[in-house]
């Protein structure tokens, strides 16, 4: 199980909360398999895939064409997805707009 906590970030207000860590913790989410599901059906290709952590939906991030991620995240009121990437440990509220990073040794990273 994965536990996650607002990371420092640059470019945005220091100490911006997420109220949603209750929602991203659980079971690590299956592989993110085929792709972005809305993609594949258009035919059309995307350059990243999030994981929602609510459910485990997979979608094309805002560099994509279809930004499924963030529609799905608007659609269903899940508002945490993960990167999908191999080796990207991270994870984006798509309602409070900040960067995610899994808790290691019961300290924020
Ligand atoms: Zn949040
Ligand atoms: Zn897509
Ligand atoms: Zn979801």
């Amino acid at each position: 199980m994965t536990r996650w906590t607002v990371a420092h970030d640059a470019g945005r207000p220091e100490g911006r909360p997420c109220g949603h860590l209750d929602t991203a913790g659980g079971d690590e989410p299956p592989a993110a398999g085929d792709g972005c599901a809305a993609c594949l059906a258009a035919g059309r290709s995307w350059v990243h895939l999030r994981l929602c952590l609510s459910c485990g939906h997979v979608g094309c991030c805002d560099s994509s064409a279809g930004k499924h991620a963030a529609s799905h995240a608007a659609a269903s009121g899940h508002p945490v997805a993960r990167s999908a990437e191999d080796g990207e440990a991270w994870a984006w509220c798509y309602e409070d707009e900040v960067f995610l990073v899994p808790v290691t040794g019961g300290r924020p990273a």
